[in-house]
């Protein structure tokens, strides 16, 4: 037998036993179910004939500890029934040939309810039951599977100085957590939960319907493959019960509006041992009445007057955390973009970004007499300097 043929198998299913079964499980399994479908005892019955049949070979791999090995990694590499549409075909095949029993329609539709077209799609509705626990067949239910926690996403608003140069908030958050006072088991402190008897543990009970052996989650333990008599009355029972934490968030210097933070493993807590999921933190950053941003550079508009700009001065010109002075040369243009080396926002490798300073000249709404009166002679005095000439040359008129 290939491992290619394994996949189509569940030997754990067709003896109705969990992954982790023991050798004397699988033996008293086997022992059960074989003498229950016995050609001998079930004269001319062609189901229980190939039921027969399935269960003695799965038995004749799960009993013999090195093919038991060899299946399991075939299972671990290629999940069961996981192989698509080329393994469900497999399956078909040994189906019509009749040469295996009825449990192999599950391995069929195994894979197929992704990955095969319509006409699988109608017959894995027609066997809906049959590909939910197929699914879970391994032994491990879904409920019972180590499941890693949810990502849990949350906001904060900082603002614009502190997007800059970073912060620390304090983040409240209202989500499940692992339980407090029973630490996950969701048993009452100074009890534990038990095996379920009745599916012994694996989640899994398997029930004859027809032509069909179904393997269904416990009704007692709900699949769970575990009792709790005595549940935690914080979390009732489930492990996981919701509460209020703070936690302290660090904003790296340099988070830009919109940005989502993860903290690893700060979500959900995950079941039955597996990893907790991530929180993501977005962050709202509010804009700043004065300063913009562009990139790792911090944008700022600065007005000036004319005779600043047309005979050049030193200004002051404020920054995130200070001041600093900018000279500006005579004949700087409206509208001129002057850098401010490593005023900007600060990166990753500890460099920062640039402040871009936007020279926009202030037109007075109003002008005194006096003022009015220089500037008609300032106007008389440059009245053969027509500033629109070059428009007229550039269009060619
Ligand atoms: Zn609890
Ligand atoms: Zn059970």
């Amino acid at each position: 037998m290939s491992a290619r043929e394994w996949l189509n198998k569940d030997y754990y299913a067709d003896l109705g036993v969990s992954s982790g079964a023991s050798a004397d499980e699988i033996k008293k399994a086997y022992r059960k179910l074989a003498r229950e479908n016995h050609p001998d005892a079930n004269p001319g019955n062609a189901q229980a004939e190939n039921r027969f049949k399935a269960v003695s070979e799965a038995y004749g791999v799960l009993s013999d500890p090195d093919k038991r090995k060899q299946y399991d990694e075939s299972r671990r590499l290629f999940g069961s029934g996981g192989f698509g549409g080329g393994g469900g075909q497999g399956g078909f095949g040994g189906f019509g040939g009749g040469g295996t029993g009825g449990f192999d329609i599950g391995d069929l539709f195994g894979g197929g309810q992704t990955t095969t077209g319509g006409g699988a799609g109608g017959l894995g509705d027609l066997f809906g039951g049959l590909f939910g626990n197929r699914r879970s067949g391994g032994g491990s239910t879904t409920a019972n599977r180590p499941r890693r926690g949810a990502d849990v996403e949350t906001e904060v608003r900082i603002d614009f100085a502190e997007s800059v140069r970073g912060a620390t908030v304090p983040l409240r958050l209202s989500s499940p957590a692992t339980c407090s006072t029973c630490h996950g088991s969701g048993a009452r402190p100074g009890t534990r939960p038990r095996g379920c008897s009745t599916c012994d543990g694996s989640g899994l009970v398997t029930r004859n319907q027809g032509a069909f052996a179904f393997s269904e989650a416990c009704p007692d333990c709900q699949g769970r493959g575990k009792v709790i008599d005595d549940p935690c009355t914080e979390c009732r029972g489930e492990g996981v019960s919701t509460r209020s934490r703070t936690l302290t968030v660090r904003i790296p210097a340099g988070v830009s509006d919109g940005q989502r933070i993860r903290l690893a493993g700060q979500g959900e807590p995950g079941r039955n041992g597996a990893a907790a999921g991530d929180l993501f933190v977005v962050v709202h950053v509010a804009p700043h009445r004065v300063f913009g941003r562009s990139g790792d550079d911090l944008t700022i508009t600065v007005p000036v007057t004319f005779p600043e700009l047309a005979l050049g001065t030193t200004l002051t010109v404020p920054t995130l955390d200070g001041k600093v002075s900018l000279r500006v040369a005579a004949g700087t243009g409206t509208g001129r973009i002057l850098r401010v080396r490593g005023k900007g926002v600060g990166r990753k490798d500890g460099t920062h970004g640039d402040l871009l300073v936007t020279l926009q000249v202030a037109v007075p709404s109003k002008l005194d007499g006096k003022a009015a009166e220089a500037l008609e002679a300032y106007a008389e005095a440059t009245a053969d300097h027509d500033p629109r000439q070059d428009l007229d040359e550039l269009l060619g008129r």
